[in-house]
C-alpha cells in the first residue's frame, strides 16, 4: 500500500539510515528488538522469519519458525543521542503458518480485532495510558535491591514538587523531549506523590498505536535513566508504605469522529453504551485481573490507602474503585480502568478490556456497579479465576490462556514469599 511504498522509498533514499530495528513483544509483554541491515530489510521485508522457540510464550521447539511482518504505519524516527544513530524503529507483527495473526502475539490479535470492528461497525478504539514509574539511584537498582532489599531514591520531593537541577526533574525533562522527538503529543508531566516517582502524560491514540507508545515510553525512560546513572523502574510497588505505580487505562470509542461514550444527559455524562461497556468489564473483573496485574508485586499495589483500587466497582470519585468515570466533555469522555499495573502486557490488557467491554455478557447480580466485590489480593487467586474463566478461553483461546497462566504460575512459584508486604520479585526484574 501507499504508506509501505513511502517508507521503503524513504529508507532507500535516506543515506544516514543504516539499520532498522523491528520491535515485537512476547506473551508477557517483554519488548524484543531485532536489528536488520537497511538494505537487507528493503529487499526482504516480506520474507522475514525468526525462531519463535526462544521467545517466552511463543511456539514449541518443533514448530519454531515464525514469520515477521512489518507494520509500516508504526514507524518511528529515533533520536540519535538516546537510542543510537542511523536507526529507525518499526513495529513488527508475528504471523502464523497460515498467514494470519499469530495467537501468541497480542499486538497482532489486537490489530485484527480493531480492524474487524472498524470494518463491521465503523468503530475506532482509543486509549490513553497514565504510566507512573520510579527513578532510583544507580544504574543497577533492581539488582542492588536483590542484594540489599532496598531501593534508593534520587529525590525526596512529592506531588508536583521539583526544583531546578533536581535529578528527577532532569530525567523527566529529557524523557519528555525524547517523546516529542518520537512523535508523542505530550500534555503534561510531573513528579508523582511518592518520592522519586514520575508520570509523563501524552495524548490518546488509536489503540494499537497507544499500546506501542507504552512500550516505547518504558524503553526510552530506562534508556535515559541509564544515561544519567539511574534506573527507571516500572515495578507496581517497589517500596512499602508509599504509593505504588499504576498504568491507568483510559478508553473511548469513536464513530465518524463522534465519541460514543458521551451523553450530556447520561449518568456522569457517560452514555448508555458507555455504561454497558463498564458493566461488562465489572462482570469479568476477577477473570481479567491476571492480564491486568500479572506479577506477584502488582498485588502489593492494590490498596486504596495508596490511591490504587481493590474493589470491583465503578465510581466518579472513589479511587478505590477499579473503574472510574472522569469528568469529560463531548470529545474527551472516557472510562478509566485504574487497576492496571505498568508491568502488564499492554496489548493483552487493552485487547482484554475492549473485547470484554464490547462483546462480554453483563452479570445479573444486584447493584453491579456498587456491590461489595473485591479484586483478587494475590496472584494465586487471580490465577485460579483466570484459569477457571470460560470468557478468557473465548477471547484468547485455550492454548494462549494456558501458556500465559503457566508462565505466571512459574514466576510466582519462583518468587520467595516473604512476610509482610515487601517481596522480592525476580519475575519482574526486566519489566
Ligand atoms: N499511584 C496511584 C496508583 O497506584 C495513582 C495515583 C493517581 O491517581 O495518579 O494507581
Ligand atoms: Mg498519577
Ligand atoms: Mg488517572
Amino acid at each position: 500500500d501507499k504508506i509501505q511504498e513511502e517508507r521503503l522509498k524513504y529508507l532507500t533514499d535516506e543515506k544516514r539510515i543504516k539499520a532498522v530495528t523491528v520491535l515485537f513483544s512476547d506473551l508477557e509483554g517483554r519488548l524484543h528488538m531485532l536489528d536488520y541491515d537497511k538494505k537487507f530489510l528493503v529487499k526482504s521485508y516480506d520474507n522475514l522469519t525468526f525462531d519463535g522457540s526462544s521467545i517466552r510464550g511463543f511456539t514449541a521447539q518443533k514448530e519454531s519458525d515464525l514469520r515477521l511482518g512489518i507494520d509500516w504505519s508504526a514507524f518511528y524516527w529515533v533520536p540519535a543521542d538516546i537510542l543510537g544513530s542511523g536507526k529507525i524503529f518499526v513495529f513488527g507483527q508475528v504471523i502464523d503458518k497460515q498467514g494470519g495473526p499469530y495467537s501468541g502475539d497480542l499486538r497482532s490479535v489486537l490489530r485484527a480485532y480493531a480492524d474487524k470492528l472498524y470494518a463491521e461497525k465503523g468503530f475506532t478504539l482509543n486509549a490513553a495510558n497514565e504510566i507512573e514509574g520510579f527513578l532510583f539511584a544507580g544504574r543497577d537498582a533492581e539488582r542492588h535491591f536483590h542484594q540489599t532489599g532496598r531501593f534508593d531514591y534520587v529525590n525526596t520531593g512529592g506531588y508536583y514538587h521539583s526544583l531546578p537541577g533536581d535529578p528527577l526533574r532532569t530525567f523527566i525533562d529529557s524523557a519528555a523531549e525524547v517523546q516529542r522527538a518520537l512523535g508523542f503529543e505530550n500534555e503534561k508531566d510531573h513528579p508523582e506523590v511518592a518520592p522519586s516517582q514520575f508520570e509523563i502524560n501524552y495524548s490518546y491514540g488509536e489503540v494499537v498505536a497507544a499500546a506501542d507508545q507504552i512500550q516505547l515510553y518504558k524503553l526510552l525512560c530506562r534508556q535515559i535513566a541509564t544515561g544519567l546513572g539511574f534506573t527507571a523502574s516500572f515495578l507496581p510497588k517497589p517500596v512499602v508504605g508509599v504509593n505504588g505505580s499504576g498504568m491507568h487505562t483510559n478508553m473511548s470509542i469513536t464513530k465518524d469522529g463522534i465519541n460514543l461514550f458521551w451523553d450530556a444527559e447520561g449518568q456522569e455524562q457517560l452514555s448508555a453504551f458507555g455504561w454497558e461497556f463498564v458493566d461488562r468489564i465489572l462482570t469479568r473483573g476477577s477473570d481479567l485481573c491476571l492480564p491486568l496485574n500479572s506479577s506477584v508485586n502488582a498485588y502489593r499495589r492494590l490498596d486504596p490507602h495508596f490511591e490504587a483500587p481493590n474493589q470491583i466497582k465503578a465510581s466518579a470519585t472513589d479511587r478505590g474503585s477499579m473503574v472510574r468515570i472522569p469528568i469529560g466533555n463531548s470529545k474527551s469522555m472516557r472510562v478509566e480502568v485504574r487497576s492496571v499495573g505498568p508491568d502488564a502486557n499492554p496489548y493483552l490488557a487493552l485487547y482484554s478490556l475492549f473485547r470484554t467491554g464490547l462483546d462480554g455478557d453483563i452479570s445479573t447480580i444486584k447493584n453491579l456497579r456498587s456491590a461489595n466485590r473485591y479484586l483478587p489480593d494475590n496472584i494465586y487467586t487471580a490465577l485460579e479465576d483466570f484459569r477457571g474463566s470460560k470468557w478468557v478461553s473465548t477471547i484468547l483461546g485455550d492454548d494462549v490462556k494456558d501458556r500465559f497462566a503457566d508462565l505466571k504460575q512459574g514466576s510466582a512459584d519462583r518468587c520467595p514469599r516473604l512476610l509482610g508486604t515487601f517481596v522480592k520479585a525476580p519475575e519482574v526484574q526486566y519489566h
